[in-house]
C-alpha cells in the first residue's frame, strides 16, 4: 500500500522532500474504528451488522483521505476559543487541559508565595484549592449563603488580613455568587479575584457571563460538567489587560504555539506576573478536544434550558411540602446553569435531618451528588496542619447546611418518568421521616 502524506505537517514547512511527518505516528483507519466502537457501544446482531457497514465505508473512506495535519493546539482549538470569546464576550479566552490548570496559571501570574493567603468557600470541591495548597499557600475558609452555598461576601470581608493575596469564588451547582460585594472588597486590598466557574459555563450574574467578572475565570468540560471537551478540558478567561496578550504563551512553556515559531532559541521566554516573571509549563490541548468542545458550546443555551425546564417542573412537584426548599429558579439578573438541583430541607419541620433523609432517598434509588462538602473537612488538609474543628467553628452557616440541610441532585436527560420519580421519593421521603418510619 502506498504510504499517504499527512497534507502539510505539523510545523508549517510546507511541502518537503522528505516530510516533517516522519516525526511522529497518525492514526489509521483501524483505529478510528476502535474508536467509533468505543463511542458507540453495542452488542447484537443488529449492532454488528451496522459496524460492520461503518467498518466497510470507514476503509473505503482511508483510500481517499489524508490524515489531518496537525493533532495538537492548531484551527480547532482556535474556533473552539473563538466560539467561546464570543459565546462569554471575552478576548483571547484560552484552551487549556482542564479548569485546574487555569487555576494555576491565574495563581502563578498572581505570584503566590508560601504563607500568602488565599480565600476559598467553606463549600466546593477539592481542585479549587489544590494548586494554592501545593505551594504552601495558607487556606482561608470562608462561610457559606444558607440559601445559594455560595462564599458569603460579608465573612469573606471579615476574613480578609494583609497576606490575603487571592479570593476563589466558586458558583457551586451553576448558581452564581454574589460578585460585587467581593469586587468591592478585593479592588480595596489589591487582591487577584479568581473565579471557579467550573459549573458555571453560560449561566449570568447582572448579565455578565459567569466567569468573565473576576481577574480571572476557569471553566470545566471534565464529562460530569454541563457541555464537555471528549472527557477533559477548560478555558481560562482574563480581565487583567496586560496579561491577556501572554495568557496562550502561558499555556505552553512560554511560547504561543498556535502562531508559526521561528527560533525556538529565541521565543521561550518567561511570563510577566503581577508580581515578576513565572515559567510556563504546558497546558495545551488536541484538535480532538477543540473539535468536542465546539460541538457541545454550539448547543449549550439549549442544554441550559433543559436543565431549568427539568429545575422548575421538581419545583412545581415539590413546592408545596413545607419541609423542602427547592431550588431557586434566578431572576434577571441571576441566571444560574442548573449543573446540580440543590434541595434542602427543614429539620425541625421534616421530623429529621439531611443524613436521614439521603439514606432514604439513597435507598429508593435515587442518585445523589456528594462530593461537594466541607472543604476543610478533606483529609489531606490534615496533612498539612489544618484543624478541621477549629475551621468548622469559623464556618457556622456550613455545618448546619451541609449536615443538616442540603443535598444535591442530577437533572439532566432524564425522563418526565424519572423526573416524577425522583419527586415522589422525596416527598415518600419526607411523609416517612415526619410520621417517623
Ligand atoms: C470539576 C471541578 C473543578 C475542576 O475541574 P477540572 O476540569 O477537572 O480541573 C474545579 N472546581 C469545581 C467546583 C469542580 O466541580
Amino acid at each position: 500500500m502506498e504510504k499517504k502524506k499527512a497534507s502539510d505537517f505539523r510545523y508549517n514547512t510546507g511541502e518537503t522532500k522528505v516530510p516533517w511527518a516522519a516525526v511522529g505516528e497518525n492514526y489509521n483507519a483501524e483505529d478510528l474504528m476502535t474508536i467509533i466502537r468505543f463511542m458507540m457501544k453495542g452488542k447484537g446482531a443488529d449492532y454488528d451488522k451496522a459496524i460492520e457497514a461503518v467498518e466497510k465505508d470507514i476503509y473505503a473512506l482511508d483510500k481517499v483521505a489524508v490524515p489531518p495535519a496537525k493533532l495538537s493546539l492548531d484551527v480547532e482549538v482556535a474556533k473552539a476559543e473563538n466560539m467561546c470569546d464570543e459565546y462569554l464576550h471575552t478576548k483571547g479566552s484560552t484552551f487549556l487541559t482542564n479548569c485546574t490548570a487555569g487555576f494555576e496559571i491565574a495563581c502563578k501570574y498572581t505570584g503566590l508565595k508560601p504563607g500568602d493567603e488565599v480565600i476559598v468557600p467553606a463549600i466546593t470541591f477539592a481542585a479549587t484549592m489544590a494548586y494554592p495548597l501545593s505551594i504552601g499557600c495558607k487556606l482561608v475558609f470562608a462561610d457559606v449563603d444558607p440559601i445559594t452555598l455560595n462564599m458569603d461576601p460579608k465573612d469573606v470581608a471579615r476574613k480578609i488580613t494583609d497576606k490575603t493575596k487571592m479570593i476563589i469564588p466558586v458558583h457551586i451547582g451553576g448558581y452564581p455568587v454574589d460578585m460585587d460585594p467581593i469586587l468591592e472588597l478585593a479592588k480595596k486590598h489589591d487582591i487577584v479575584v479568581l473565579e471557579d466557574a467550573a459549573h458555571a459555563f453560560g449561566g449570568e450574574y447582572k448579565h455578565r457571563k459567569l466567569g468573565t467578572i473576576g481577574d480571572f475565570g476557569s471553566f470545566s468540560f471534565h464529562e460530569v460538567k454541563n457541555i464537555t471537551s471528549f472527557g477533559e478540558g477548560g478555558i481560562l478567561c482574563s480581565n487583567v489587560t496586560e496579561f491577556l496578550p501572554e495568557m496562550r504563551r502561558a499555556r505552553f512553556l512560554g511560547t504561543d504555539f498556535t502562531k508559526h515559531i521561528k527560533d525556538w532559541l529565541y521565543e521561550v521566554t518567561s511570563i510577566q506576573g503581577k508580581r515578576g516573571p513565572f515559567v510556563a509549563t504546558n497546558f495545551s490541548t488536541t484538535e480532538i478536544q477543540g473539535l468536542g468542545l465546539q460541538l457541545q458550546i454550539a448547543r449549550n443555551d439549549q442544554i441550559m434550558k433543559a436543565r431549568r425546564d427539568a429545575a422548575a417542573y421538581l419545583n412545581s412537584r415539590l413546592e408545596g411540602c413545607n419541609a423542602l426548599r427547592v431550588q431557586d429558579l434566578g431572576n434577571d439578573d441571576i441566571v444560574p446553569t442548573f449543573h446540580l438541583y440543590q434541595l434542602q430541607i427543614d429539620p425541625e419541620k421534616a421530623g429529621g435531618d439531611v443524613q436521614l433523609f439521603k439514606k432514604k432517598i439513597g435507598d429508593k434509588g435515587v442518585t445523589q451528588i456528594a462530593h461537594f462538602g466541607p472543604l476543610y473537612r478533606f483529609a489531606i488538609l490534615k496533612d498539612y496542619g489544618y484543624d478541621e474543628d477549629a475551621i468548622a467553628a469559623t464556618c457556622p452557616v456550613c455545618e448546619e447546611v451541609f449536615y443538616r440541610r442540603f443535598t444535591h441532585f442530577p437533572i439532566y436527560g432524564l425522563t418526565k418518568e424519572q423526573l416524577d420519580y425522583m419527586a415522589d421519593s422525596i416527598l415518600e421521603a419526607v411523609d416517612e421521616m415526619k410520621r417517623g418510619v
